[in-house]
């Protein structure tokens, strides 16, 4: 590979079927579906999850956050990173094994087409190592077209979280949407047809990491070297020990060979545990590679799910999924903010009042089809005498608007130069409260 100094050694795994196999085909399944049909979906009238970056909005099932609402998405990014520490520190590796895009689209679309179209494995290699004939030029062609075809669709379905998926199929969707499908696509296209698994063993931060994250009772792939060595001999078969078939390393898409050991390489796709059971269950010996711990393995305990580090992340994660939950109860769904109008502190008004303007500014963030009603109230100033001159205020789901905000008050000698308010803005559900400051002239005020 450029910029490498060893020759790319291109790999063909074998194809596989097994348990294991059928579980990652089922999670595959619906993990197309839920990239393909989310940006469909609609609640209330509002897509169920979207990141719209040119209003700065978030909607999320029903829910829609604003730039005022970044300590959300601050506790989100931490849930969601002490989730892949807490989830690694039990599981290991499994969200590469069962859950990594890569791996899926890899396994989904990828590896059986070209099993489809070149053949499986071995002819494959023999075909792409001989000379360029109508045969593999033909079969290249219509490959790579459909990698195209692939690579553009997932463009598309992950660019449509951003610009929503009927905009984007329809034609709709700004010039930034499409050059961002160009450039994901062919991303997509280029990691898809020849990059591949150079993006774990050079890329992918989350392997470089994960080893620190795992002990001793985390769940790895691995073979029982205690059963299965020495290789090889005529008693194998009877007593369990591997036969050296080597199909457990045919089959993996990764290059490497599990006998040696657990390799930051692995990605715990399994396959390797379906080919073994394969070849040993013929012999009655299932289990010679298979999901466990290292101490398992070493015949110390069976897996300990409760551990200092699997306590602290889970802890953690509780605290932060109870902080998220206490502050969306109290959550209003509006923003609200004031400020006072540019280059104005207070006006002397002919009739004897100071008047302070400010600029009051409502996004109303309640999914639904009506409008809601704002009313807004201002505490702190003198009673009786006050006067409050806002416009009504009547606003559509994700639909902000600015309004002037004038406050007269009696101007006297006796009042403080800068009175302490509050502006409390009501929807028939919530209120918000802002606080602002009332500029009353003070020493000015001659009576
Ligand atoms: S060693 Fe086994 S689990 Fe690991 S990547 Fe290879 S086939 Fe998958
Ligand atoms: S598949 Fe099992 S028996 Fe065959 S070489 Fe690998 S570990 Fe040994």
């Amino acid at each position: 590979m450029i910029g490498f100094s060893a020759k790319r050694k291109w790999i063909y795994p074998q194809a596989i079927t097994g348990a294991w196999q059928r579980m990652r085909w089922l999670t595959f399944a619906a993990l197309h579906l839920i990239l393909f049909a989310t940006p469909w979906i609609t609640i209330n009238g509002n897509p169920a999850l979207r990141i719209d970056l040119p209003a700065r909005r978030l909607y999320a099932f029903g829910a829609i956050f604003t730039a005022a609402d970044t300590l959300f998405m601050l506790l989100l990014l931490l849930f969601l990173a002490f989730s892949l520490f807490f989830f690694t520190s039990l599981f290991g590796r499994l969200w590469c094994g069962f859950a990594c895009p890569q791996t899926v689209f890899l396994d989904s679309w990828i590896r059986p087409l070209e099993k489809l179209i070149e053949g499986d494995w071995v002819v494959r290699r023999k075909r792409d190592q001989g000379p360029w004939t109508l045969d593999k030029t033909w079969r290249k062609a219509v490959k790579w077209s459909l990698f195209a075809g692939i690579a553009f669709v997932l463009a598309m379905s992950f660019v449509a979280y951003f610009a929503g998926a009927r905009e984007l199929w329809s034609g709709e969707a700004g010039r930034t949407s499409y050059t961002l499908v160009g450039i994901f696509g062919t991303g997509i296209f280029f990691d898809l047809t020849w990059f591949r698994e150079q993006f774990c063993n050079y890329l992918c931060p989350y392997a470089r990491f994960q080893s620190a994250l795992t002990d001793g009772d985390t769940l790895l792939v691995q073979y029982d070297i205690t059963r299965g060595e020495p290789r090889g001999g005529a008693s194998a078969k009877e007593v369990g020990r591997c036969i050296e078939c080597n199909k457990c390393v045919f089959v993996c898409p990764q290059g490497i060979d599990i006998r040696q050991g657990f390799q930051l390489e692995c990605i715990a796709c399994a396959r390797c545990i379906d080919a073994c059971d394969m070849v040993m269950e013929k012999v009655g010996h299932k289990g010679l590679v298979s999901f466990g711990s290292e101490n398992q393995l070493k015949g110390k305990q069976g897996v300990r799910r409760l551990r200092p580090r699997t306590v602290a992340y889970g802890g953690l994660l509780t605290g932060i999924a109870a902080a998220a939950v206490t502050l969306m109860t109290a959550r209003a769904p509006f923003d609200a903010a004031v400020q006072r109008a540019p280059g104005s502190l207070f006006t002397m008004d002919a009739d004897g009042y100071v008047r302070n303007t400010y600029l009051l500014r409502v996004t109303n963030k309640q999914a639904g089809d009506g409008a809601v009603a704002f009313h807004v109230e201002v505490d702190g100033l003198p009673e009786g005498s006050a006067q409050v001159m806002v416009p009504d205020l009547s606003l559509k789901t994700t639909e902000s608007q600015t309004v002037p905000l004038i406050i007269r008050v009696p101007a006297s000698s006796d009042m403080p130069r800068t009175i302490p308010i509050s502006v409390e803005v009501k929807s028939p559900t919530n209120e918000v409260r802002l606080t602002a400051t009332f500029k009353t002239g003070g020493q000015l005020v001659v009576e």
